[in-house]
């Protein structure tokens, strides 16, 4: 079977899979109003995901993020998690979560194979991140990230949303974490979608903000791994962790994209910002369906695009990254 390589020479070894749209957070730049259920369906079963996640495997994944919505909303989280860990190729296991449940919950997410966390925290300041989550959670969120430290999670990533006027004076709160911690902080770009134009102008802050800040603290460039995909690390002698920066909005940023994306309805998404999704469920009834899927994949591949086109405002189909899987 051939692997996943598209017409610009990009290859594919990172997927990422959304498993629910619901989510318990009301974060300003995304679900602002909450979570709101719509059409009648149910998100992919384990046994679906395992066929979705097997053929993918075939054909060079080897990394899958399990992502949402709020990911640990679903009850058999662990039980997707284990299931894709016994599939041969896979290596890794990712989870985005806003950390709600980690206090609890770390050691069931390790003990499942889940071995990559990345949580969610836009500001260190309490009062910050309730207005910007929509919960006063920052204590529990930060001892949920301990939890999974003892757990046995390493390197853990924390990912925060850059916003104009909200947390961008931030900064100095997270170098002092991260100089303490063996944490990744990165700092996201926020980016356009469907529902949040308003948000976006009066918000959106160019990363290089951060990057000459960090430089003029001596920090330098991490060299790049060759699966390191579009995040820029930096580091520093004094201090245990990096920071990071994700710039969708800046040139090349699209060159090292390596990753797919399957929504929790099985669609399958060619970028973050495309303009279609093709149901793949139709594919993921039976096992015996498992070439029929990856002919399909390799066809759909042909479609995807050098570029997002966000510069010029097309966000594509995308409402929220809830919808769709950051
Ligand atoms: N609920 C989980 C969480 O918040 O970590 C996982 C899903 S969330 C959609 C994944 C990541 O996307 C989060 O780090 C979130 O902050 C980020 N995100 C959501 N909307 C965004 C936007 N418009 N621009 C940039 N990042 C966004
Ligand atoms: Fe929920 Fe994550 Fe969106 Fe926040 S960013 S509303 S936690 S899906």
């Amino acid at each position: 079977m051939r692997v996943l390589e598209d017409h610009f020479g990009r290859k594919f070894p990172y997927l990422r899979l959304s498993v629910t749209d619901a989510c318990n957070f009301r974060c300003q730049y995304c679900l602002p109003n909450g979570y709101k259920k719509t059409g009648d369906f149910q998100f992919l079963s384990t046994e679906e995901i395992t066929r979705l996640i097997a053929a993918f495997a075939e054909m060079g994944v080897e990394k899958v993020r399990l992502t949402g919505g709020e990911p640990t909303l679903r009850r058999d989280l662990t039980t997707i998690a284990a299931a894709i860990s016994c599939i041969p190729g896979i290596r890794t296991i990712g989870l985005t979560t806003n950390g709600y449940s980690l206090k609890e919950k770390a050691g069931a997410f390790f003990a499942s194979g889940i071995n990559v966390l990345n949580v969610s925290v836009d500001s260190l300041q309490p009062h910050k991140f309730h207005a910007i989550t929509g919960h006063d959670k920052l204590p529990h969120v930060l001892a949920g990230i301990e939890a999974a430290r003892q757990a046995g999670f390493r390197n853990i990533k924390i990912n925060t949303v850059l916003l104009k006027g909200v947390n961008d004076d931030d900064l100095p709160e997270f170098l002092a974490w991260v100089k303490r911690e063996e944490l990744s902080v990165r700092f996201i770009e926020l980016m356009q979608t469907g529902d949040n134009l308003e948000y976006f102008r009066k918000h959106h802050l160019s990363a290089e903000v951060i990057k000459a800040q960090l430089l003029e603290r001596g920090f330098s460039l991490s060299p790049r791994r060759h699966d390191s995909g579009p995040a820029l690390e930096f580091e520093h002698p004094e201090y245990t962790g990096k920071i990071g920066m994700i710039a969708p909005y800046s040139r090349d940023f699209c060159k090292s994209c390596n990753r797919l994306r399957v929504t929790a309805r099985g669609d399958l998404r060619l970028c973050l910002f495309g303009e279609g999704g093709y149901n793949l469920r139709p594919l993921l009834a039976e096992d015996d369906q498992r070439e029929a899927l990856q002919e399909k994949l390799l066809e759909l591949l042909h479609f995807k695009r050098e570029s997002h086109y966000l510069g010029q405002g097309i966000t594509g189909i995308t409402p929220h990254l809830a919808s769709l899987g950051g």
